[in-house]
This record gives C-alpha cells, sequence and structure tokens, in this order.
C-alpha cells in the first residue's frame, strides 16, 4: 500500500491507552464505551467504521507494521456492498469490476453451471476488486485517528470493570470491551477461549492467487474450472487486471514455498487450463509480480467470544473460500454489531451477536466447505454423476440460492441504514 496512506495510518492510540497504562472506569451504557479492535483487515475496519459512527471510543492495532497487500483479489456479493454502501464506504468506480457472466466449467470444457447474478432489481452491486482498493476505501471511510500499525496483542486479561491487554512491545492498557478481528490463527481467540478452541481443520487443499495487469487476457466471464483434485478461478479486474487462483488437492504444509515461483506453477498446472498458461507466462517477465500461497483451512468451532472480548469475522468463524463468502460475513457481523451497540451492555455484546449471527454464519460455513469437497472429486463415475447433476439445475433455483444467501446482509444494511447517524455528525464521543 501507498506509502501516503500509511503514514496517515500511524496515528497513535486515544482512548483506553495514554502514555503506557490508564484506569478507565468502565461505562455501563455502550455509547460512551471504550473499545479495542484488534486486527485492521475487512471485519476489524468495517467494525470501526461502524462504532466510531455510532459515538465509540474505538482504538484500532494492527500487529503488520504496513499494510502490505493481504492477498489478491475478491468478489463482493450485494449482502456485503450493501453493509459497505450503508456505512459510506466509498469504492471508486475505477477499483470495481462487475462480477458479470459466471461460469463453472467441467473438465470436458462445458458449463457445468452458468449465469449472471440476477440483481438487477437488487440496488447493490456484485463486484470483483483488488484487496489493496479495498483496503484503501475502508482506512478512507474510518477516518482519524488511524490504525496503530506494529503492534500486536499479546494477551488479555477480562476483569468484571474491563479488560486488561498488553502488547508484544510491553504497552499496556484497559479497555472497556475488546474485539477480536484478527483472523483464522486469533490470539484474542486463544486468550478467551483457550488454545483448545483455536484448532483449524484443513481442507485438504492448498491455494495458489496472484492478480495480474493483462488487458489482453481479461476474459468476458469468470470462470472456474474443475478437474479432479484441482481448480482453477478466472476473474476479471477493473483497469485491465485479471485475478487467479489455483487450488490442488494436498497433505498440510505441502508443497512448499518454492512452488509459488511463477515458473513452478506454471510447470506445475501445464495442460489445466490455456487462460493459465498464458497469465503465468506473462508474470514469469514481471519483477514486481507475486504470487500467495497457502493451505485451506477453517475453524469448525464457530464462536463470537466471552464477555467483554468479542470475536468477528475469521476470529469467530474463518471459513473456505468456495462461496466467496469470507469476508461478506465479517462485514455482516460489524453490521450486527453496531445494530446492537446501543441497546447492549460491552459485557454482553458477545452473547447478542451469537445470538444474531451463529445461525446465518454456519448455513453459509457449511456450504462453503461441501462446495470445495466436492470441487475436487477424483472417480470418473463420481464426477460423471456430479456434473450430470449440475447441469440438470434449473437457473431458476440457483437464482433463489444465491438470494437467499444475500437477503440477510441486504436487510441488516436496511437497518443500519436507519440508525447510523449524517456522516459530518461521525465524531468520537467527548
Ligand atoms: C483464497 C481465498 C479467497 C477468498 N476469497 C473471498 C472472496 O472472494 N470474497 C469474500 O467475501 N471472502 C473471501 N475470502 C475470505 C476473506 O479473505 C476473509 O474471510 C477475510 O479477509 C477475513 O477478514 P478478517 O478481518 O476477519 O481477518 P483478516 O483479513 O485475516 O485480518 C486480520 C488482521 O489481524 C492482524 N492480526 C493478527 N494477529 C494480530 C495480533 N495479535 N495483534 C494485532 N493484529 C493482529 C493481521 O495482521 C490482519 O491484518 C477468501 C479467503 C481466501 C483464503
Amino acid at each position: 500500500m501507498e506509502n501516503g496512506m500509511e503514514n496517515g495510518m500511524e496515528n497513535g492510540m486515544e482512548n483506553g491507552m495514554e502514555n503506557g497504562m490508564e484506569n478507565v472506569t468502565s461505562m455501563s451504557r455502550p455509547r460512551g464505551a471504550r473499545v479495542l479492535i484488534v486486527g485492521a483487515g475487512i471485519g476489524g475496519l468495517t467494525a470501526g467504521i461502524a462504532l466510531r459512527r455510532l459515538g465509540a471510543r474505538v482504538d484500532i492495532v494492527e500487529r503488520a507494521p504496513a499494510f502490505a497487500p493481504l492477498g489478491a483479489g475478491l468478489t463482493l456479493q450485494p449482502n456485503a456492498t450493501a453493509v459497505l454502501g450503508a456505512l459510506g464506504v466509498e469504492l471508486r468506480p475505477e477499483d470495481v469490476h462487475p462480477i458479470g457472466h459466471v461460469a463453472m466449467i467441467g473438465r470436458d470444457g462445458r458449463p457445468l453451471i452458468e449465469g449472471e447474478p440476477d440483481d438487477e432489481d437488487i440496488p447493490h452491486p456484485s463486484i470483483n476488486i483488488r484487496r489493496p482498493d479495498l483496503h484503501r476505501a475502508l482506512i478512507e471511510a474510518l477516518g482519524a485517528p488511524g490504525v496503530r500499525l506494529g503492534r500486536a496483542l499479546r494477551s488479555l486479561t477480562p476483569g468484571p470493570d474491563g479488560v486488561d491487554v498488553e502488547f508484544e512491545d510491553g504497552a499496556r492498557g484497559r479497555w472497556d470491551l475488546v474485539i477480536g478481528a484478527d483472523g483464522v490463527h486469533s490470539t484474542v481467540r486463544a486468550c478467551a477461549l483457550g488454545d483448545a478452541a483455536c484448532a483449524t481443520r484443513y481442507a485438504g487443499q492448498t491455494c495458489w492467487r496472484f492478480t495480474a495487469p493483462a488487458p489482453e487476457h481479461v476474459p468476458v466471464t469468470t470462470i472456474e474450472r474443475w478437474s479432479p483434485g484441482r481448480r482453477v478461478g478466472v476473474v476479471p479486474l477493473s483497469r485491465g487486471g485479471v485475478y487467479v487462483y489455483v487450488v490442488e488437492s494436498a497433505p498440510a504444509g505441502t508443497p512448499g514455498p518454492g512452488s509459488a515461483d511463477p515458473s513452478a506453477l506454471r510447470e506445475r498446472f501445464q495442460g489445466l487450463d490455456a487462460r493459465l498458461d498464458a497469465l503465468l507466462r506473462l508474470l514469469e517477465r514481471d519483477p514486481d509480480a507475486r504470487v500467495h500461497h497457502g493451505d485451506l483451512v477453517d475453524q469448525p468451532h464457530l464462536s463470537y467470544g466471552r464477555g467483554r472480548v468479542l470475536l468477528l469475522g475469521d476470529a469467530a468463524h474463518a471459513m473456505t473460500p468456495n462461496m466467496g463468502q469470507g469476508a461478506a460475513m465479517a462485514i455482516e457481523d460489524a453490521a450486527a454489531l453496531a445494530l446492537s451497540w446501543r441497546e447492549t451492555s460491552p459485557s454482553e455484546l458477545a452473547t447478542r451477536l451469537r445470538e444474531l449471527r451463529r445461525a446465518r454464519v454456519a448455513v453459509v460455513h457449511k456450504q462453503s466447505w461441501r462446495i470445495g469437497q466436492v470441487a475436487h472429486w477424483r472417480g470418473p463415475l463420481r464426477c460423471w454423476l456430479r456434473d450430470a447433476l449440475l447441469r440438470s439445475v434449473p437457473a431458476r433455483s440457483l437464482e433463489r440460492g444465491m438470494r437467499a444467501t444475500w437477503a440477510p446482509g441486504i436487510e441488516l444494511a436496511e437497518r443500519l441504514r436507519d440508525v447510523m447517524p449524517p456522516r459530518a455528525d461521525a465524531r468520537p464521543a467527548a
């Protein structure tokens, strides 16, 4: 991310900690409560924007010393863009590309499922975007004070009046509420729930992803091509860009880091898809090219935390990416948190969020896992049956399914619009 932005975000913390340690009396009313958000990913930033607009005093800390591009591209469906819109997050038109026509393609090159998102009557777009562009929009919407970069939470101790926090650099503080938005390997989760509640589940699949400027290769249709034990996705981005992901069934931790080298990747997936071949050849010639590689895991034990320690986003319910809904669920969590904020005390917010969100997230979480497993099936008969079944699904049922996935988020966004003060009033409470 650009330097100017980084500098703008380096402001210190204002509320729970000044000169080391400050004693903060617990607030009975959430409106004046002091909140620490741990992690400035999509979930943490969205929660920060929402709570600040409601008058909360929010500090955000981020372990990374600078905002490096966190991954490659991302799709956001109407349930996510509706919430971002309600919060006044402005995505620049030049950063977004409509999802448009999408096709899941079988090994034989024929579509298994295809169509466009049926969203013409929905005033919230389905988009593809580069992660750094989304991040920049969130940071701009957050405003000042920005994120305290290079500060990692080490431990926390919840008490009846607040949560005492210690950071890796030795700093300490106390807040009325701590929100763990620190991702799938959440330290906040480990501190609040214990290590046993933190074990992730490996999907048996490992994933490489990259974006590339490739105007002559931008596909008209977003494709995901299935092959036994393998998948490739090619997604159009704005400004002549392409987002690519490749997934392979593999034992956990294999192959090693060298596999993310573009030429090693091209060799590995030679012949899987002509578009992938061409894009990897382009990448080989780009000195700035970066391929991200990681195993796909989820967090099977969904939890929104306990008492004054709340979890959201991947820290609460990391899911596999097969529905393209992980970030959207983090964004929805932030909306639900904001809607509960005024009538719920800090010590009851985690329980309230669980009531509001768990069932909704569990459905998406489970469906995402299943799709990923089915996509990698091997065995000719099994694959033939799967493909025949998918091809027989009427387009209307697919549309209904997508709308059902979006509806709860759109509804949250509509309620959020009703409680959000106009942006000019968005000042932290004195
Ligand atoms: C391959 C892949 C593709 C995906 N595609 C999509 C998609 O198309 N659409 C979609 O909606 N979702 C998608 N997702 C899911 C999405 O990326 C995540 O759900 C989302 O980024 C989670 O956001 P988060 O803020 O909860 O966590 P994160 O993005 O992980 O952010 C956590 C932050 O906390 C920081 N942190 C960690 N520990 C500490 C600490 N101790 N102290 C301070 N800071 C800390 C980290 O540095 C990080 O910045 C995809 C995921 C993967 C793996």
